[in-house]
């Protein structure tokens, strides 16, 4: 057998999408197999930093995020009590320095997008994964409807629960010991300096207080991370109590008050990552996003490596012929594997740090955090948003320093 390879993603969420949607602009076609009947997000915002939205920007999602997203001015970051640690400025410095905005975008918002560009012909909805195996050369999925398809390459996008993964490795899911309240809130019913286009954080003992507004300006979407002694036994995501969020955040100052007074409807999860991946690829199967690299949220990075994953494979994938598949996939392996292991380790070291107790410690990491306060502390983040996914120079920009 000759010619271009078939290639099967599991997995519709953003890194999947963001694939297709990255090989489609090269003519190269895939079929995307997603679990879910029909197509919804959940109802919370995700950052977009500009190492991600500069790729969203060129795939043709400039419009969309002007539109229904918020191109984010400012990163403030105060102590519970509401005193000013720090502050990065992102608006047209990030643009001038990285090439693109930070956006702060509903996810519903995002997928809506990428569908857009996708188109519905390769969705298979309806077809969750039990078993991925090899014939010979070729690759054959196994779905719980009894389905049977063969392709050249699988990509594993199917989330931290990855059945894809299963093929490279047996582990689990680590619990943080933390859980997070999600929700939206209509701007309107806070007090008008919420419309800014900011990111706010609140900083606490054993817990933080991240939101931002979304959908053009009208929702303001926020992440309470809090303790969880029960999460081993807890479903992964259920629906949250608000009187639980307010009362894990009471006596915080400000606009954390009205948030949690006005937060009606309320998702709650249990935060978990995994361990490093030791080979993201055998022959012809590979992952990408949270199937390889789930990360807790404290750099709010996620989505972005997905998409920065998929933009790397797709660069890889477009035009290639089948017979060059293995070697492609241990290319891009190579690339992307030490930046999301660094990245997920600063995510995990994140957790401490960001949670110290009022003392000492977290005196002086206000201090240092001070100290990059401004267009320093932008600057400093050249190795992450200035990180050009999509070519071999991106590995090399990174050791060498952007400018
Ligand atoms: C509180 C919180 C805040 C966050 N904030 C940010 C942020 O601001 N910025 C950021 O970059 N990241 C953020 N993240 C992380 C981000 O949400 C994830 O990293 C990202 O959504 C992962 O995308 P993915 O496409 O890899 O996986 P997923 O979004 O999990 O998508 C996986 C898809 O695969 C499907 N699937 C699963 N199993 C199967 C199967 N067996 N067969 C078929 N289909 C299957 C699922 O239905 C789903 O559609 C945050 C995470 C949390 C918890």
């Amino acid at each position: 057998m000759s010619g271009r390879p078939r290639i099967a993603v599991i997995g519709s969420g953003i890194g999947g999408l963001t694939l297709a949607a990255s090989l489609a602009r090269s003519g190269t076609p895939c079929e995307v197999f997603e679990q879910a009947r029909s197509m919804a997000e959940i109802g919370a915002g995700v950052q977009l930093a500009p190492n991600a939205a500069r790729h969203l920007e060129r795939l043709g999602l400039g419009p969309a995020l002007r539109e229904h997203g918020v191109a984010v001015e400012e990163m403030r970051v105060y102590g519970w009590g509401g005193e000013l640690i720090t502050w990065t400025p992102f608006g047209s410095a990030c643009e001038q320095l990285y090439r693109a905005p930070y956006y702060a975008v509903h996810r519903a918002h995002l997928q809506k997008a990428l569908l857009d560009l996708v188109g519905s012909r390769p969705l298979r909805l309806g077809h969750r994964l039990r078993s991925v195996s090899r014939d010979e050369d070729e690759m054959v999925l196994a779905f719980e409807d009894g389905t049977i398809c063969r392709a050249d390459v699988v990509v594993g996008a199917d989330g931290i629960h990855s059945v894809v993964r299963e093929s490279l490795v047996r582990d689990a899911p680590v619990f943080s010991g933390l859980g997070v309240f999600r929700g939206l809130v209509p701007v309107e019913r806070l007090p008008a300096a919420a419309g800014e286009p900011l990111i706010r954080m609140w900083l606490g003992p054993g817990r933080h207080f991240v939101c931002y507004p979304v959908a053009g300006g009208r929702l303001m979407s926020f992440a309470a991370i809090a303790p969880l002694a029960d999460g081993g036994a807890e479903s992964w995501s259920a629906t949250g109590d608000p009187a639980e969020l307010a009362a894990a955040f009471e006596g915080w100052h400000g606009l954390v008050a009205d948030v949690t007074h006005h937060a009606d409807t309320v998702r709650r999860w249990t935060l978990y990552d995994r361990p490093e991946l030791p080979a993201w690829s055998a022959d012809r199967l590979t992952v990408l996003g949270d199937a390889a690299h789930p990360m807790l949220p404290f750099m709010a990075q996620g989505a972005n490596q997905a998409v920065e994953d998929a933009v790397e494979l797709a660069s890889l994938l477009a035009g290639a012929h089948r017979a060059d598949v293995p070697e492609l996939l241990a290319a891009y392996e190579q690339t992307r594997a030490p930046r999301t292991a660094a990245i997920q380790r600063g995510s995990r070291a994140f957790s401490e740090t960001m949670h110290l107790a009022d003392g000492p410690r977290q005196r002086e990491r206000d201090r240092l955090m001070r100290l990059a306060a401004g267009p320093t502390g932008l600057r400093e983040r050249a190795w992450l948003y200035g990180h050009e996914a999509g070519s071999r120079r991106g590995a090399r920009q990174d050791r060498e320093g952007v400018s």
